[in-house]
């Protein structure tokens, strides 16, 4: 890391014991202008601290493509692709949704591209003008994952039931992972009853959290993963700062802690549940 990047950077966290995937990061993507990160030093930084391999999620047109090219490069990464649902109102003003989803899937062809995602419905940032649209493109999103094979991680942001309902209307793929988990009891009971694999990223490590660790707390280890989402949604004690990879041990921690569960264990279900999800890297 650069000296700038340290400044502004948490320091490393206590490194795991057995190393975990970070299932859903945006390695492209800096906030409030920040220079890029270098993937290498944050491929490294991760490492050094027991996580030794990410997915690389690009979901806007230009981050699909710079997904494909880094995963390729850097054999800790795998990657998706999608169309985010908020992106999907922009391009279908402007007549040029199926151009883009259409560049989408022949990203998506390629072998270290492992997810189709991150896909699903944001009624928190698009307006109900948007919807009709959203529910469109996820449902062919929802089909090209089943088609290529690839697991599907799913944006669900104000839109629960919605989400629901349309992946049992479309039957969801084998592989599906509900990223950034951010629903009640019932809704992971019912994920859960699916077979549905529930992400938890830094929010569940913070302090008015307690109703999201309870949905957690009725997920079996073999359904569960740990993401950063970086760089957003920083775990405590760090929140509002930026996040990375390395900084999923915080996570990882605070989840053992509230499921009462060994680091060792907990560690090893999210490594062994991700190899399921995503196949070998
Ligand atoms: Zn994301």
């Amino acid at each position: 890391m650069s000296r700038t990047e340290r400044e502004t950077f948490p320091p490393f966290p206590e490194p795991l014991p057995v190393p975990v995937v970070d299932n859903h990061c945006h390695l492209n993507i800096t906030r409030d202008g920040s220079p890029p990160v270098d993937v290498q030093d944050a491929i490294d930084a991760a490492a050094f601290v027991g996580v030794d391999r990410m997915v690389q999620i690009g979901c806007d047109r230009e981050s699909a493509q710079w997904t494909v090219d880094t995963v390729i490069e850097h054999e800790e990464l795998l990657g998706g692709v999608a169309l985010h649902p908020n992106e999907v109102p922009i391009h279908a003003e402007m007549d040029e949704l199926d151009e883009v989803l259409e560049e989408i899937e022949n990203l998506s062809r390629h072998d270290r591209i492992r997810v189709i995602g991150e896909t699903g419905l944001d009624y928190f940032r698009t307006g109900p003008e948007g919807i009709a649209i959203q529910q469109e493109a996820f449902r062919w999103h929802i089909e090209l994952a089943k088609r290529t094979d690839k697991a599907l991680q799913i944006h669900d942001r104000d839109a629960h039931a919605d989400v629901l309902r349309i992946l049992a209307e479309e039957g969801a793929p084998e592989k599906t992972v509900l990223h950034c988990f951010s629903g009640d009891v019932e809704m992971a009971r019912e994920c859960v009853e699916r077979g549905y694999y529930l992400s938890f990223s830094g929010t569940v490590s913070f302090k008015n959290a307690q109703p999201l660790r309870g949905a957690m707390a009725v997920v079996p280890p073999h359904q569960l993963l740990v993401e950063t989402d970086a760089p957003y949604l920083t775990p405590h004690p760090h929140r509002g700062a930026p996040n990375a990879p390395y900084l999923v041990p915080l996570t990882v921690r605070a989840m053992a802690s509230s499921l009462d569960m060994d680091v060792v264990d907990l560690c090893k279900a999210i490594c062994d549940n991700s190899t399921r999800v995503y196949g070998q890297w």
